[in-house]
């Protein structure tokens, strides 16, 4: 569909290609749409004044009434003068200062007339000035006081270098109103605005560029994150519901459950708890369903996910089929195999590990194995979707710490079968409710919200490096009770501009603290060829080493039940999620466990706000809430992986979390009483739909 919203910004009268090219390359202003899209960042209420013994420098715009008491002229060489007026009202005097035109200017003011500044207060020496501003006769501008908020875009150098500052831009948007009024396409069908009382996107936006005032500016903009949201949802739900009426799933009946029985009883040693129950509970619903299943599971680190991936594979196998599960990095997947075949000793069940450094001739086996359907389970890294892996039935995938696999290697799994396997997504990456809603808003989520029974919480600490000395005598009382400790470093090797601390060089301070044969140090990092890896994690595994010095290589997976102490070196180089990730590496045994966070003197304050709520909370869903609150929702991870990108100029996740639920409901009964938009009154929401989806790859389609 084509509409004058999709003209060229070259075409608008005042801009031309020159300064088309500068918007598109800024701001990405390309069509007329982009412009009217582009709204103000803030406004500014010009029915307020400011007392002139008010005004500071760091004031922003600012309006202010009065008098002129007199001018002056002077010379500020090559011929160039400067003219400053002095305005005042019943409180001071503050200079007007103007470079140009003075003459012009000097003539047409009266003394006898009250005005209206309208300026940003700079200051020059003690001087409090304003340098060129708006100037109004204060009897005409109550005449037309209709624009009380005056928007402010946002702008850059290049653009006010080139004359595209706040107010050209919106002279620019003033013209296209005026130009495609009557034109613009509503894009909410009318019962919904009826119903839910929203302003037609017309009005709305020119109420956005041109506020009447605050309630209608309100009413406008709630209209247009309505909309934003109310799509994003209608997206997912539609695909979520397509996906689940045309994916045919293997039914796996209750019946056959005898290796779960077995593991259950014979193999583990404790109960479930509440959660990992319901959590199965819902799995096995959709194993019965005959619909594929998509889910994903939620739950913080050391909650207990890899039992419930095992009972989960259990049932596929127990059913006939075979089960993979997927790790994102090798000493992931060899936790998993290592933990998961002490779970499995001595029942009928063959399982294997399949890593990039698995030798040809094991890994030719392994697919030899895999396609007589010998088999059963089958655990590794992203050498599991390569091409040459064929299963004879896969019936079941899980895949561990989703977020580091993209959205196209997931589907390139689902394609190994002719009926696409069952998929369950973990993540121990707790994800806000309002994000999860969007950003896997077409899986079903499963939560565990509750951690095995007997942990005790972890103490958090944040220490300065002059701590050091402390902090490396509580690390010699940990060791002589017989536990081990984490030493975390955010780089390997020194690195250019950065303040923080590497592992080269740390290893080297601990090994001198820490001297052999007292203590013995492991070290773990990235650039370790795979067996030293290996190696490394265990004998510190095994308790042979007091010290595992290693970059975020131990984020993920690494269990060793006797370690007690997590020590964050740098902490305010890492995220929230992070820190929580490797926090969790601690406190998994009985022993009281420990975080100390290590940080510089100086700290940012969004470093800072990072480290106190790591102190102050050891709950993975609050963190995430945090961390969405401190950096808004644009770089969480996770965001591309959704499949679905979205745009949002008005709406804001971490802060419109209750629209998102509100229309959520009407996107979910609209569906469920016309699913694939046919009926007339929802003609706008398929074209809408369809022009949103446009060039996108429908992933899920593919699952
Ligand atoms: P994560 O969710 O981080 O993957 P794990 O599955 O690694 O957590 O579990 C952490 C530890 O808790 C493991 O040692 C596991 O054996 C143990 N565990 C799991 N479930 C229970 C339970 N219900 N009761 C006691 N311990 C449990
Ligand atoms: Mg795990």
């Amino acid at each position: 569909m084509h509409t004058i919203l999709d003209t060229e910004i070259t075409y608008l009268p005042g801009v031309g290609p020159k300064k088309a090219a500068l918007l598109n390359e800024e701001l990405g202003i390309q069509t007329f749409a982009d412009l009217l899209f582009h709204f103000p960042y803030r406004y500014i209420d010009r029915s307020k004044f400011y007392k002139i013994s008010e005004l500071h420098k760091d004031l922003p715009y600012i309006q202010v009434k009065g008098k002129f008491t007199h001018f002056e002229t002077s010379s500020i060489g090559k011929g160039r003068k400067k003219l400053t007026g002095y305005f005042g009202d019943e409180t001071g005097i503050v200079e007007i200062i103007w470079f140009q035109s003075t003459n012009w200017i000097q003539s047409s003011l009266k003394k006898t007339s009250e005005y209206v500044i309208f300026g940003k207060p700079t200051s020059f020496g003690n001087q409090i000035n304003i340098v060129h501003p708006d100037i109004e006769d204060y009897n005409k501008w109550q005449n037309k006081l209709v624009n009380a908020l005056y928007p402010q875009y946002s702008s850059t150098e290049k653009l006010n270098q080139s004359y595209l500052n706040s107010k050209a831009i919106q002279k620019l948007v003033d013209t296209l109103l005026k130009k495609v009024k009557g034109q613009i396409y509503e894009t909410l069908p009318v019962y919904l605005r009826t119903q839910y009382n929203l302003k037609s996107l017309e009005e709305s936006l020119f109420e956005i560029h041109f506020p009447t005032s605050v309630a209608i500016l309100n009413q406008a903009q709630y209209r247009i994150k309505f909309e934003e949201l109310f799509y994003i949802q209608l997206n997912l739900i539609q695909a979520k519901q397509r996906r689940k009426e045309s994916s045919v799933g293997f039914v796996f009946d209750r019946s056959n459950d005898k290796l779960v029985k077995e593991c259950f009883f014979r193999k583990i040693p404790f109960d479930l708890t509440n959660a990992q129950t319901r959590v199965l509970q819902e799995i096995r619903q959709d194993l019965i369903s005959g619909k594929q299943m998509n889910r994903l599971l939620q739950g913080d680190v050391g909650s207990g996910k890899t039992l419930v991936a095992l009972l989960t594979a259990l049932i596929a196998i127990d059913n006939g089929y075979q089960a993979c599960i997927m790790a994102p990095t090798e000493i992931l997947a060899q936790q998993h195999y290592r933990s998961i075949s002490k779970f499995l000793d001595g029942l009928d069940v063959n399982i294997d590990l399949l890593t990039g450094s698995v030798k040809k001739k094991a890994r030719t086996r392994i697919h030899e194995q895999l396609v007589s359907g010998k088999l059963n389970l089958l655990i590794g890294t992203h050498a599991v979707i390569e091409d040459t892996v064929v299963f004879n039935n896969l019936g079941m995938v899980v895949i561990d710490e989703q977020h580091r696999f993209g959205v196209e290697q997931r589907a390139k799994l689902w394609k190994k079968n002719n009926l696409p396997p069952h998929i369950m997504i973990m993540t121990a990456t707790p994800i806000p409710r309002t994000l999860a809603m969007t950003l896997y808003g077409d899986l079903d989520v499963s939560v565990i919200d509750e951690l095995p029974p007997g942990r005790t919480k972890i103490i958090t600490k944040h220490f300065k490096d002059s701590d050091r000395l402390r902090v490396f005598g509580f690390i010699k009382k940990q060791i002589a009770l017989g536990r081990q400790t984490y030493v975390v470093f955010p780089l390997i090797s020194e690195s250019e501009n950065m303040d923080y601390k590497d592992l080269e060089d740390g290893v080297e301070g601990y090994s001198r603290a820490f001297p052999i044969p007292d203590y013995q140090i492991s070290v773990l990092h990235g650039r370790m060829k795979p067996d030293q890896k290996e190696i490394s994690m265990n004998i510190f595994e095994k308790g042979q080493t007091d010290i595992m010095i290693a970059t975020t290589v131990v984020e993920v997976g690494v269990d060793v039940p006797n370690a007690s102490l997590m020590i964050i070196e740098s902490a305010e180089r890492f995220g929230l999620s992070q820190l929580h990730q490797l926090r969790g590496r601690v406190g998994r045994g009985s022993d009281q466990s420990y975080c100390f966070l290590m940080t510089g003197e100086k700290l940012s304050e969004s470093a800072y706000n990072r480290i106190l709520c790591m102190v102050n909370s050891t709950d993975g869903f609050e963190i995430a809430e945090t961390d969405l609150k401190l950096r808004g929702p644009g770089d969480l991870e996770g965001k591309q992986q959704s499949g679905f990108t979205f745009d949002l100029k008005m709406a804001n996740l971490s802060r419109d979390g209750q629209l998102l639920q509100y229309v959520k409901d009407i996107a979910t009964e609209i569906l469920e009483k016309d699913p694939e938009l046919t009926e007339s009154e929802n003609h706008v929401l398929a074209v809408q739909l369809k022009e949103q989806n446009k060039g996108k790859i429908d992933f899920s389609k593919i699952s």
